[in-house]
């Protein structure tokens, strides 16, 4: 059967009522972007609903494996839409029926009216449209309770729209419609994952990694950047910007007990994403810390960490397990980039025994004696910015020419 519409339903979405057009037009967007370099199809878009209208050659199948993981997207459905004349509706019915035809199977027909205006109750249309396939398709039989197949009939006001298949949706909410928030990328597994599941909040994300070379390599650098790359395929363009950190960690290496240079990398870090947050007006930080898988991230490491800033920081990943976020992480494809083995900033300088419950006091008297701030002001002047879109990447950095 080939099918003239894709549907696709909202659900959530329809809870925000006030912000109704806001959120449609971002996932029109949103659809049409994942949709990229597809061809045969149009987007359409009315306030409860959007149809996407496929030409006869289009690949349909691919459009809707597309659109069902874009967020805010609750289900799509391939439909046939004809005109509200019971003959159309009927031969509709039976084309779709063949489609699901095999010997020995049941199916019922459900109908849902909501223009009131058409001429025939939902149960005599279910009658009829039943009648008509048995009377086609003879190893067919009706069942009520649980059939093997459903055929679904819904006489809109413009068109009868008919289907059989419903496949969900990523569901969340359409990125876009929620802020901006810096995420904290390292080259790991948790951090990207990280990134997707506030994306799909609705929340659009800056990227911000800290890279320390010649300690770390150009293909550390590259990993992340590829990181990045396919996150902004799901999910539209992303800016990573990338801080060179080696000054701060010599420093900090210098400055700072061996067991405390952890917590303090993390502090240094966290207040270079808190200022450079403010400066592209993001409202929060995400990283993708898990409450007791390393040392850095026990209650008494956050504690330390945390208290330079006051930013909102989000941590979508804080009571997985590894290998719930390692599935997420081959799902949504990052996995693979992750495993690679260049080590970043943090692995090369890593301290034989970090303290799991560092002292704040004595942690902020260490940093005292350097002056980090004017560091960090010059780590943040030093950022190197590229955009990460769907099968392109562009390099805006101030040393672009020398790149
Ligand atoms: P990941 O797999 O994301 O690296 P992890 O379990 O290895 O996480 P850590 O290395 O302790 O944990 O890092 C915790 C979080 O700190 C990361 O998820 C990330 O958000 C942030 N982070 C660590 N290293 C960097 C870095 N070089 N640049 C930016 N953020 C980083
Ligand atoms: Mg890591």
């Amino acid at each position: 059967m080939k099918f003239d519409h894709i549907l696709v339903r909202y659900g959530e979405l329809t809870l925000k009522s006030g912000n109704r057009n806001t959120f449609v037009n971002q996932l029109k967007s949103n659809i049409k972007y994942a949709l990229i370099p597809l061809e045969g199809y149009k987007v359409l878009a009315n306030r409860d609903r959007m149809y996407v209208e496929v030409t006869e050659d289009a690949d349909v199948e691919e459009i809707m494996r597309r659109i069902s993981k874009v967020f805010g997207v609750h289900s799509v459905s391939p439909v046939v839409k004809v005109e509200k004349e019971i003959e159309a509706i009927k031969e509709a019915a039976v084309v779709l029926a063949k489609d699901i035809d095999e010997p020995g199977k049941t199916f019922k027909v459900d109908a849902k009216r909501s223009d009131k205006g058409f001429p025939y109750e939902t149960f005599d249309l279910q009658q009829i449209l039943g009648g008509e396939i048995l009377k086609h398709i003879e190893h067919l039989t009706v069942k009520v309770k649980d059939p093997d197949y459903k055929l679904l009939v819904e006489i809109r006001r413009d068109a009868a729209y008919l289907y059989s298949r419903v496949i969900k949706g990523a569901g969340g909410l359409p990125v876009g419609t929620g802020g901006k928030t810096l995420l904290m990328l390292s080259g790991g597994i948790d951090s990207p994952v990280a990134g997707i599941e506030v994306m799909r909040r609705g929340v659009t994300i800056e990227a911000i990694h800290f890279h320390s070379p010649p300690f770390t390599s150009e293909e550390a650098k590259q990993k992340v950047i590829d990181l990045t790359q396919i996150m902004a395929e799901t999910a539209g363009e992303i800016k990573l910007h990338l801080v060179p950190f080696t000054d701060i960690q010599k420093m900090i290496h210098k400055t700072v007990p061996e067991n405390l240079t952890m917590t303090s990398t993390r502090r240094m870090m966290m207040r270079i994403a808190d200022q450079f947050a403010r400066q592209i007006d993001a409202k929060a930080l995400v990283n993708g810390e898990n409450l007791g898988q390393v040392a850095s991230q026990t209650l008494g490491s956050m504690y330390a960490i945390n208290a330079v800033t006051n930013l909102p920081i989000l941590r979508p990943l804080l009571t997985y397990d590894k290998e719930e976020i390692v599935i997420k992480a081959k799902e949504i494809g990052t996995y693979e980039t992750s495993i690679l083995p260049f080590e970043d900033c943090c692995t090369i300088f890593t301290p034989k025994n970090p303290k799991t419950n560092p002292r704040l006091d004595k942690v902020e008297s260490f940093e005292s004696k350097v002056d980090f701030d004017a560091m960090i002001e010059t780590a943040i002047e030093g950022i190197e910015t590229i955009t990460l879109s769907k099968n392109n990447q562009k390099t805006e950095s101030d040393f672009s020419d020398l790149l």
